[in-house]
């Protein structure tokens, strides 16, 4: 199938083209002609499927003919986090060069007057997370009347996020008479109550879970000892220079402590997580995409979705508490037909864990046998660890120093075991990403805000 055959405006197949597209995916020959009929739709496709382009498309289409009145959006895409809004604006304004179409987006960390200048003026887009998205429409800056198209983007991490609430009251505030469009990894039960709620009579269309059927991805467990982690992780670090990582860790702490201590050896090594600032993640997002740095330790939250080209290897140094993070994971390699590595640090307390995983993925994952939870000489260093030793000569460290060196360094960071509810006490996950953070004083991105298309 080529998009010519979808009936697309010319403009749209014009950016597709330019955008180096040659074909639609799957997910976007099956969802495009549903939303151009109008029809309400729930799409089971997970990022790295195309899908967001299969909805931003045909909006594109339907949102030329018409005009945006002040603070009545006439349409809303809701997303989950701030990285994934802000993605989605890229692309509105990547297809959208074509049109004259305005855009706003309204997310957490970043000063609210360009966000409700733009809207006062009229937007055709409104892109948002759901708790800015209330905070505004509290304060009565804005109006759902007009907005007779809603996605629901992620909605399986809406869910994770304790989001459905704000959704609920988002869709009473909306006209009845309107498109919803929902788009989701996985359709647990919550999110299958609020499409039977929601929806009206849609049409459902579902693509291969990609993480779980993608054979470009090459998934491994990794035995490790909890105390060995680092160590192993030095040694999977070391084999391939040019490597492209991103590496998960459960906790915004360990994300915290682990990119410390890779910079402390001398790794190109970045984070993101929810703690930070929007500016700072954006960032450190920025440096990660440039290939100034390699590798990006990161949390659940704050990298979900990312659409970075060119990610080599996915590294789970925690093996994730909830199934359907797993997919998202490994989902950020083996994108567009480029090959992956995906592998995943189960410890004994993890075993419960895995088992959810392949359960999920309906796939036995197999183990690595190339990288030992303990090496020869990280034994070796073990057994003589309480001998004094003699002086080290000075020369630029070598691979097996470096490895050496950290796990020695990590050892008395490690945290003592703690039980999962203990572990989100302490730091509590999801980090939310709802709003009210401190402004945003660093640079703006253009498609902040204003309206775009030539
Ligand atoms: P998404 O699933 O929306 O996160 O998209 C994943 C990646 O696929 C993005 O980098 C898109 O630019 C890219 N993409 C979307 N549609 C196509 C297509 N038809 N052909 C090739 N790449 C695409």
């Amino acid at each position: 199938m080529k998009f010519a055959d979808l009936g697309l405006s010319d403009e749209l197949l014009r950016a597709v083209t330019e955008a180096g597209y040659t074909e639609p995916t799957p997910i976007q020959a099956a969802a495009i002609p549903q939303v151009q009929m109008m029809r309400d739709l729930i799409a089971i496709a997970q990022t790295g499927t195309g899908k967001t382009a299969s909805f931003v498309l045909p909006m594109i289409d339907i949102l030329a003919n018409g005009r945006a009145r002040a603070r009545m959006p006439r349409s809303l895409i809701l997303e989950p986090t701030r990285e994934l809004a802000a993605q989605v604006a890229e692309n509105f304004e990547k297809y959208g060069k074509y049109h004259k179409l305005s855009m706003a987006l309204l997310i957490g960390g970043v000063q609210m007057g360009d966000q409700v200048k733009a809207l006062e003026k009229g937007v055709d887009v409104l892109i948002a997370t759901p708790g800015r998205l209330m905070d505004l429409f509290q304060r009565g800056k804005i109006l759902l009347t007009g907005c007779d198209l809603l996605v629901i983007d992620e909605a399986d991490r809406m869910l994770d996020m304790g989001f459905i609430p704000d959704i609920e009251e988002i869709c009473t505030k909306l006209p009845k008479q309107r498109q919803t469009l929902l788009f989701s990894a996985t359709m647990p039960p919550p999110i299958k109550k609020l499409a039977d709620k929601f929806l009206d009579n849609p049409k459902s269309v579902e693509v291969a879970r990609p993480a779980s059927t993608n054979l470009d991805i090459t998934q491994r467990l990794v035995k490790v000892d909890e105390r060995r982690k680092r160590d192993v992780l030095n040694r999977i670090l070391d084999k391939d220079e040019g490597m492209t990582t991103i590496i998960f860790c459960n906790r915004k702490t360990t994300v915290r402590d682990l990119a410390k201590s890779l910079k402390r050896d001398r790794f190109r090594a970045g984070e993101i997580h929810g703690d930070m600032d929007q500016s700072s993640r954006i960032a450190e997002l920025e440096r990660f995409k440039a290939g100034e740095i390699n590798i990006l330790v990161a949390s659940d939250v704050a990298a979900r979705g990312l659409d970075v080209k060119g990610v080599s290897h996915v590294i789970n140094y925690d093996t994730p508490w909830h199934p359907d993070d797993y997919v998202h994971r490994i989902g950020r390699t083996g994108r567009a037909g480029a090959k992956g590595d995906a592998y995943t640090f189960v410890t004994d307390r993890d075993a419960e864990a895995i088992d959810n995983v392949q359960k999920l993925i309906g796939v036995k994952i197999g183990w690595a046998d190339d990288f030992s939870s303990k090496s020869a000489a990280a034994e070796a260093e073990e057994a003589d660890a309480e001998k004094p030793r003699p002086a080290r000569k000075k020369a630029a460290p070598s691979e097996r120093e470096r490895n050496e060196k950290s796990a020695r360094e990590t050892k008395p960071k490690v945290d003592s075991k703690p039980t999962k509810a203990k572990a989100r006490k302490a730091d509590p996950e999801p980090e939310s990403d709802a709003d009210g953070e401190p402004g945003w004083n660093g640079p703006v991105p253009g498609f902040l805000g204003f309206g775009f298309g030539s």
